[in-house]
Order: C-alpha cells, then sequence, then structure tokens
C-alpha cells in the first residue's frame, strides 16, 4: 500500500532523540526552546510556543485571545475537527463560512457577506480561524483588513502549511494575524511525532500561552500578584498540562535541517502531478497566484459522478488515497449543535468530489508512477 501520507526518519533524527534519553532532561530542559527559536527564525516570528499538539495550540491560542462563555469563533467547515472545537474547549459557540470553490479555502467572499449579516444582527465572532487547506495559505491580507475592520482576531490553522509563502514570506510570520499554528502530526511536512506549535509576534500573547500549557503556573515574579520567598510559583489562570517532550523538540529540531528539502521535494512531485495527470478528467489543486503551497495535500476532485467507486478501485489497487476533509458541520455531534447538510453548499460540493492522492518526502517517481496508472484504471 502506498499511503497518501507518511514521515521521513533520517539516521541523524534517531541519533537526536537517542542522545536526550541519556541526557539530564527528558522534558522541560533545553531542546524545547531551541526547537522553538529555530521555527520561529525560519518562519519569520517573534515567538513559538511549542506543545504536545495543534490541538492544544488551537486550545490555549483561543484562551490567549479571551474566548470565553458567550464568545463566538468561525472557521472554515472543510478542515479537521480541531479547527472548531477549539471554540467548544471554551464555552464558546461555533460557526462556519463556506470555501471557496477554487481553492478550497474559507471563501473571503462569503466571509465578508456573513460579517455584514452578523454586523446587522448584532453578533459578530471574536475569533476567526483560517485553515491553509493543503498548505496553500488563504487570502490572508483580505481576511486581515476584515479583521480591522470589524474587530475580530485570527488564529491561523497552519497545520499543513509549515514551508508555505504568502505574498513572499514564510506561512507563520502572522503578518495579517494574532496567531499562527503548526501541526508536527506524522503526516505533517515535520513530525515530533505528536506536536504542534503557535506562533506570535506579541510578546503578551506569547506569556499567556507559556502558562496556559503548563497549569497556569508561572514562576515569573512581574506576574504574580505577591511572592512568598525563593520556592514561589504561583497559578494565575486554569492551564493545562500540554508540554512537548524533549525527545520531541530534539527530533523537530532535526527535522527543520529538511525543511526546504522536504517542501522543494512535495512541489516537485505536485508539478508533476499536474502534469502526468492533466489528460484526465479531474479537477487539479488550483494555485493561487499570492501563494506557494507547501503541498501537505494534493486535492483531485472527480467530474463523474464516480466519486465512491474510483476510490474504492484505488484502494483496492493498494494506493491508500484518503478524504480531507468530511465536512465538520456534518459531523453528528455538530449536527446535534443545530447544523444541518445543505448549510454550506460549496463544501458539501466539495466532499462529494474530494480524494487526496499520495504526496510525501519518500515518494519516489516509481511510486508516482504507480498511482498514475492506478488512477488511469480506476477513471
Ligand atoms: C492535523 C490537523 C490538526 C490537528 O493537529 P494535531 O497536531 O494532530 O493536534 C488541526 N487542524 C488541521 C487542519 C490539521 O490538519
Amino acid at each position: 500500500m502506498i499511503p497518501y501520507g507518511r514521515q521521513d526518519i533520517s539516521q541523524a533524527d534517531i541519533d537526536a532523540v537517542i542522545e536526550v534519553l541519556t541526557s539530564d532532561y527528558l522534558t522541560q530542559g533545553p531542546r524545547v526552546p531551541a526547537f522553538e527559536a529555530a521555527v520561529a527564525a525560519h518562519v519569520g516570528a517573534k515567538h513559538g510556543i511549542a506543545v504536545n499538539s495543534a490541538t492544544s495550540a488551537l486550545h490555549i491560542a483561543c484562551m490567549a485571545l479571551g474566548l470565553g462563555q458567550g464568545g463566538l469563533l468561525w472557521t472554515s467547515p472543510v478542515t479537521f475537527v480541531a479547527s472548531s472545537n477549539c471554540g467548544l474547549y471554551c464555552g464558546a459557540d461555533v460557526d462556519f463560512v463556506d470555501i471557496d470553490p477554487a481553492t478550497y479555502n474559507m471563501s473571503v467572499a462569503a466571509l465578508t457577506a456573513k460579517l455584514q449579516a452578523a454586523e446587522a444582527a448584532g453578533r459578530l465572532p471574536d475569533i476567526v480561524v483560517p485553515v491553509h487547506l493543503a498548505g496553500q495559505s488563504c487570502d490572508m491580507a483580505a481576511i486581515g483588513a476584515l479583521a480591522q475592520r470589524y474587530g475580530f482576531r485570527v488564529i491561523e490553522d497552519a497545520s499543513h502549511a509549515i514551508g508555505g509563502h504568502y505574498n513572499g514570506t514564510f506561512v507563520g510570520d502572522c503578518a495579517h494575524s494574532d496567531i499562527a499554528i503548526f501541526s508536527f502530526h506524522p503526516v505533517k511536512i515535520v513530525t515530533t511525532a505528536e506536536g504542534g506549535m503557535a506562533m506570535t509576534n506579541d510578546a503578551d500573547l506569547a506569556q499567556k500561552m507559556d502558562y496556559l500549557r503548563s497549569h497556569g503556573v508561572t514562576r515569573n515574579p512581574d506576574l504574580m500578584s505577591h511572592s512568598d520567598g525563593p520556592w514561589y510559583y504561583q497559578m494565575i489562570d486554569l492551564g493545562y498540562n500540554y508540554r512537548m517532550t524533549e525527545m520531541q523538540a530534539a527530533l523537530g529540531l532535526s527535522q527543520m535541517d529538511r525543511l526546504d528539502a522536504f517542501v522543494a521535494r512535495r512541489q516537485e512531485l505536485a508539478r508533476q502531478y499536474d502534469v502526468k495527470l492533466a489528460h484526465l478528467s479531474l479537477t487539479l489543486p488550483h494555485q493561487d497566484h499570492a501563494t506557494k503551497s507547501a503541498f501537505h495535500l494534493y486535492i483531485i476532485r472527480l467530474q463523474n459522478g464516480n466519486h465512491k467507486s474510483v476510490f474504492e478501485a484505488l484502494r483496492a489497487d493498494g494506493i491508500g488515497v484518503n478524504l480531507h476533509y468530511i465536512p465538520v458541520h456534518l459531523q453528528p455531534y455538530y449536527q446535534r449543535l443545530g447544523f444541518r447538510a445543505g448549510d454550506f453548499p460549496q463544501a458539501e460540493a466539495y466532499y462529494a468530489e474530494a480524494i487526496s492522492i499520495p504526496l510525501y518526502a519518500g515518494l519516489t517517481d516509481a511510486d508516482q508512477d504507480q498511482v498514475v496508472a492506478a488512477l488511469e484504471r480506476a477513471l
């Protein structure tokens, strides 16, 4: 089976992790801040807060921005459930903005229309979470301008997009957002097994996320109401244990050495798919002129109502295709919150046609030809 995605682990990665096991610190040592600094320097953000998953990063990002009971978070329906669950964790309400039919990212036109209606109705969102689907940035300048106009905060779910570009700079530099989130799950572009990071240029948000990932406890005297002595720490908010371990950080730090090569290979494979699949009746990924995708995923859309049969044929042929994503509002849990089929027509039309085909740095040209041949047969 050729999977749709998989990690790439080198001997240097293995050595880096093993070295931690004989060092003084398995957690809360020097490698976590070193990994944070490496990612921040690479993408051009001032701060990085490493945590045990992107889901945790989304949660503490929402908390740091003050989301709570009575609050409102909007995101795209075409995403992993974590992008909206973070709002529910905070006791806020969640709603969705339909996708752009070309990029499959949150539609700026739909967002603008929904904001106008929300302003008239007197309930604007507190936070909007654009998701950079497949590694292609959303139109962040437009979303940032709407944030200014309507007074909401922006968390980029960049789980797919480390190494991608928007308007000539790296995704994650937070040029048009408050916080950007990366995931280091093994199918993503660089991995720490489980792990995530929140990027920000705001020192205050960085400080908040720093104590929220560790029980809401601080040793920073500037944040405490008082001190009883040199042993003193203080719990100043209700936080969690979302810390990343030293083994994870060592793996991430070692992987960062190959980020550019990983993304370059993914982009090369994507260009090859563009050519090798051009003769088939498929819709291939659209590349917006302002972006350079990191190509976490290569998503095709089928055009002839043969979605399920092609998916099944590819799986039977040893091609580990997947579907990213079942629209979140169609999940039973979200249906119980009141969402209905028909609420987000572009997302649902996408769901009826989309398939992710194998794409990862270690995919060989021969593997890719096997995927192309299987698709030709299936069609
Ligand atoms: C993978 C993913 C997440 C969650 O990442 P974890 O690190 O597994 O918690 C969130 N959002 C999107 C869009 C993702 O693809």
